[in-house]
């Protein structure tokens, strides 16, 4: 039956997929929803979005996100409360953010109304898909991706907009093992590696591949000058604890500016720990690591939260990092996550309720 919400019209799925979902063990962004929003830019602007069943889309070969990868994507979670309450953690950064992406890819921006209106309708439709277990979440992946034909590498004349929603358990089990990069780069000065590009992540996969091989999970992101500072971890950003100041790096062309990263620079000020946001090279953290001042290095990002890591290997030497009984990284995930999920006051005012 089809209806409207929001001024924005729903063709709803005939059947559902819910019932053959297991809530109870879901895996990372492997199962969608029933619906999905889908926007086409043509004609010089965005047409009204549309809520339809969650189908397959077809493109033309030519189509020129196939072979310039003219694309841009986002992450973000909605999460369901004791109440069955749904919320939001700061919706307007990741459109902001989207909207910043795009501009560096020559996409046409999103119209706010288009992306909140279009989020929320979506997320009411498929309100049931919300998971309420702990540690569960509805994963949301809007993404802008160019649509338009034509083998002229040039910006192409017409876009879609899309989210799909995945109901998602924990991203990461477990510390992760780490290499510091010292010959790839995942960015560069003057390049889009402040934007959640498509390609970028295409480019991390092999030198990730590499690390693997050699007994690591992820890559630490160093300069792409020098290779003697620290930039991010795989796609997510670090923070590194040194004696009991944390630090991070400053954003740039390089650097993105994670949503997680900023929430946990000003949580971790207003909960008296000492926060340094500057340059850190591996110089620093080696020479912490061998004389006991290193005490934890974790990621930040959407998908886990907090990634914490239980060592590093640079130029075939490898360091561990003691287990603390009481860590930063699990503190300030249960008050990240408590926030996010509606345990407890958010004297922030970055929840946001469906
Ligand atoms: C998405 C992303 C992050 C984390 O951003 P959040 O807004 O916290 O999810 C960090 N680094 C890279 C390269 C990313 O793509």
């Amino acid at each position: 039956m089809n209806s409207i919400i929001n001024d924005i019209e729903i063709i709803k799925s005939e059947t559902t997929k819910i019932n053959e979902v297991d809530f109870d063990n879901l895996a990372f962004g492997s199962v969608f929803s029933d619906h999905m929003l889908e926007c086409n830019f043509k004609d010089g602007k965005w047409q009204a979005p549309k809520v339809i069943p969650y189908q397959a889309i077809t493109l033309d070969p030519s189509a020129k996100i196939f072979h310039y990868g003219q694309s841009v994507f986002e992450g973000m979670k909605a999460y369901k409360d004791a109440n069955e309450d749904v919320w939001l953690f700061r919706p307007l950064e990741n459109f902001k953010r989207l909207n910043i992406s795009s501009k560096r890819l020559a996409i046409p921006e999103v119209p706010e109304n288009y992306f909140m209106d279009g989020l929320k309708t979506l997320l009411e439709v498929d309100r049931d898909w919300i998971p309420k277990n702990e540690g569960s979440s509805l994963y949301i992946r809007p993404f802008v991706f160019a649509s338009g034909n034509g083998f002229h590498a040039s910006p192409a004349n017409a876009y879609k907009f899309i989210i799909c929603t995945a109901p998602s358990g924990a991203y990461f089990s477990g510390k992760v093992k780490v290499l510091i990069e010292q010959t790839y780069s995942r960015s560069a000065n003057g390049g889009v590696g402040y934007a959640k590009a498509g390609g970028n992540y295409a480019g991390q996969f092999y030198p990730t591949q590499l690390a693997v091989e050699k007994g690591y999970q992820q890559v630490i992101w160093t300069d792409d000058t020098t290779h003697e500072y620290i930039e991010e971890a795989g796609a997510m950003n670090i923070f590194v604890r040194i004696n009991d100041t944390l630090i991070t790096g400053p954003t740039s062309d390089r650097i993105l500016d994670g949503i997680t990263r900023k929430s946990i620079i000003e949580l971790a000020k207003s909960e008296g720990i000492e926060v340094e946001v500057r340059k850190l090279s591996v110089h620093e953290v080696v020479e912490a690591a061998k004389n006991g001042s290193l005490k934890e290095m974790f990621g930040a990002g959407t998908a886990a939260v907090i990634s914490p890591i239980s060592g590093f290997g640079y130029k075939d030497e490898d360091f561990d990092i003691p287990e603390l009984d009481e860590t930063f990284a699990g503190f300030l995930k249960k008050r990240i996550t408590d926030i996010q999920t509606n345990k407890v006051e958010d004297p922030f005012g970055w929840r946001y309720k469906l």
